[in-house]
């Protein structure tokens, strides 16, 4: 090994480097060997330099102390002997014609000398020299970079590359312990990788994050990074894409080359979607070129790696519907874990986490904190706890307390008002009956799809809450009584608002859109009614199957008004019998929304067992669709 390493001599490496040294070393030599005037030999050997001042350096003069003299633009010298040494006298100059004279008088040699030393004259030489080959080497080594390789390899990228040790655990992470769970076994696989490797089992590569900002994606993939004690290389997706064509397929390059080096580790991009942006999507601008190579260099890099180097790459996203599918292949980000807003208790354990730094005064009740707080983020509750503190100190207090807990929620959903919502408890009341409504008619519906999860805390800008019904995938044939039930699920929003709150909002605008749209096609495309019978009236545009442009009409005015009829009747009829539905399991509704105002969020599970125990208790006969067991 270490022989291997003499034998590489270093201007094999890099010849341009050696070039400047040769230049600097033969400019040394001319200018060591040529003693000009005023120059370096001079002063060398024992002899001893005095300075003087330029009265003193007349005086010399006078006494006929010096052997000769030299004469400057500021300075003035002369040799003269003392107690039978060589002294070398300088002086400042003054303005003084008579020196001349003087010397002349004394018989004394004179000459001028010029004042510029080695050093400065050797800069005025080499500066343009080296501005010249800097900025030569600047460009090629940009050139070479975007060819591959580059002079001074990663030098550029490794400044954006932030690389740590994080000491950050999951108990430092509150509130998401699904997300949690999801990820511990990313940690055996970085601190064992043998233990898969011997018996054959791949180790997933990437781990696609997906959540608001805010919500601790950056904090589980440096808790997993933690766990596991391995580094840690985080980059910004934005950070790829600059104005070099081509750096960004460099830094990719880098990142995982450094990465593998430290191998086990963890890379971490976060706003993946700046890189991972579908193609399709994209148009012909051409700053997409950029964003494609870099979006495939680093599908070549996680193509790239075996199991032997345990790197996993863990991405950020706020947007997971815009990635390129080829990032969601297998064997790339094959797996999303959800980092959602937490729900009220969710919310207490982030305040607990954030708040032990802080001393506390005896009267605060992170209960009440965490009811103010429904809609807001990891990071906008850690914000608040720190506001808090700030009140406290400019107060000159020596504890946190409730007030400025209070008030500095107050100010930071001021602030973040753009950002995320937080709604109020007379919006959450109604956000509760509507999805409820949803909930319920969609488990009591033949042909409407199971319920997953029941959520008032608001999702993206739009949504103030939603009911999850369990996706069914690969879907593409709907019968009719299907579509109907669709139609009177969509409608249970409204419904409940209406039975039960005695008033109606305009939350229920998109739903009732949706639902406008599912009967006009089964009018119109689907020959599903007798308005028109089998007759096709218009060409597919329905949002509800995913259809394509608008049409014009091609049917008569006649048809379009008993069309318009149709769908009033429809939606009339089914909003009756949905609200006669939920008016017969009032109770079991009521009971689901305290729990929902309560806990923010259930699952579907709990909807069917309350359901069930109201039907128990008033023995009625079950409205619950069976389903078959997922
Ligand atoms: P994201 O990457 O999702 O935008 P971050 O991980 O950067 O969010 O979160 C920013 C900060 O907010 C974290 O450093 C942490 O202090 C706080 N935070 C966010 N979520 C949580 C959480 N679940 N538990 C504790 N702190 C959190
Ligand atoms: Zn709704």
């Amino acid at each position: 090994m270490a022989q291997k390493q003499d034998n590489k001599k270093p201007n094999q490496k890099n010849p341009i480097l050696m070039f400047i040294i040769f230049a600097i070393i033969a400019v040394l030599l001319v200018r060591f060997t040529s003693s000009g005037e005023g120059g370096f030999f001079e002063k060398m050997g024992g002899d001893v330099t005095k300075n003087i001042d330029y009265y003193q350096f007349k005086q010399l003069i006078k006494n006929n102390e010096v052997t000769s003299v030299k004469i400057g633009q500021t300075l003035v010298k002369a040799v003269g002997f003392h107690n039978g040494q060589k002294v070398y006298y300088v002086a400042k100059k003054v303005q003084d014609a008579s020196l001349v004279a003087l010397l002349d008088e004394k018989n004394i040699s004179y000459s001028g000398f010029s004042e510029t030393n080695f050093f400065t004259d050797m800069l005025g030489w080499l500066l343009p020299f080296l501005i010249i080959i800097f900025l030569w080497v600047f460009i090629t080594s940009k050139m070479q970079k975007n060819m591959g390789g580059g002079i001074f390899g990663m030098g550029s990228s490794k400044k954006l590359i932030n690389a740590e040790k994080p000491n950050v655990r999951f108990k430092d992470m509150a509130g998401n312990e699904e997300a949690k769970e999801e990820v511990v076994e990313i940690v055996d696989f970085l601190k064992y990788p043998d233990r898969y490797a011997s018996i054959g089992a791949k180790i997933p590569k990437g781990v696609l994050l997906v959540g608001p900002p805010g919500t601790g994606k950056t904090l589980l993939a440096k808790a997993v990074a933690g766990e596991a004690n391995v580094p840690f290389f985080s980059m910004s997706g934005s950070s790829f894409i600059e104005m070099f064509v081509g750096l960004g397929a460099s830094r990719v390059r880098d990142l995982f080359e450094i990465a593998k080096k430290e191998a086990p580790s963890i890379i971490f991009i976060d706003e993946i979607d700046a890189i991972g942006k579908s193609r399709a999507a994209g148009g012909v601008v051409s700053g997409n070129d950029e964003r494609e190579q870099t979006l495939n260099q680093l599908l070549a890099e996680m193509d790239g790696f075996g199991s032997e180097a345990p790197v996993i790459v863990l991405a950020a996203t706020n947007r997971p519907e815009v990635l390129d599918p080829a990032l969601l292949r297998p064997g790339r980000f094959d797996r999303q874990v959800l980092v959602d807003k937490p729900d009220f208790n969710g919310r207490i354990e982030i305040l607990k986490v954030h708040i032990n730094s802080v001393k506390l005064a005896k009267d605060v009740d992170l209960h009440e904190i965490a009811k103010l707080t429904a809609g807001l983020a990891g990071a906008d509750l850690a914000n608040i706890i720190n506001e808090a503190a700030l009140l406290a100190g400019r107060a000159n207090q020596k504890e946190v307390t409730q007030k400025n807990l209070k008030e500095a929620v107050e100010r930071g959903i001021a602030g973040l008002e753009k950002k995320s919502r937080r709604i109020s408890p007379k919006e959450k009341q109604i956000v509760a009956y509507h999805e409820s409504g949803h909930a319920v008619i969609s488990e009591m519906t033949k042909g409407a799809s199971r319920v997953n999860k029941v959520s008032i805390i608001p999702r993206g800008m739009a949504a103030l809450g939603y009911t999850l019904n369990t996706p069914e995938e690969n879907k593409y044939l709907y019968q009719k009584h299907e579509l109907i039930a669709e139609v009177d699920v969509l409608l249970g929003g409204r419904a409940a608002e209406d039975v039960f709150l005695q008033e109606i909002s305009t939350g229920a605008s998109n739903d009732l859109e949706r639902a406008t749209d599912i009967i006009k096609s089964m009018v119109s495309y689907y020959g599903m009614t007798d308005v028109s019978g089998l007759m096709v009236l218009e060409k597919p545009r329905n949002a509800f199957l995913g259809g394509g442009m608008g049409s014009s009409r091609e049917f008569s005015e006649k048809i379009a008004e008993k069309m318009d009829n149709h769908i009033k009747e429809t939606l009339n009829e089914r909003y009756t019998a949905v609200k006669q539905l939920l008016t017969d399991y009032k109770d079991a509704i009521e009971k689901m929304v305290a729990e929902l105002l309560e806990k923010e969020v259930i699952d579907g599970e709990r909807v069917r067992e309350i359901i069930r125990e109201y039907e128990v208790e008033h023995q009625l006969e079950t409205k619950l669709v069976e389903r078959e067991e997922l």
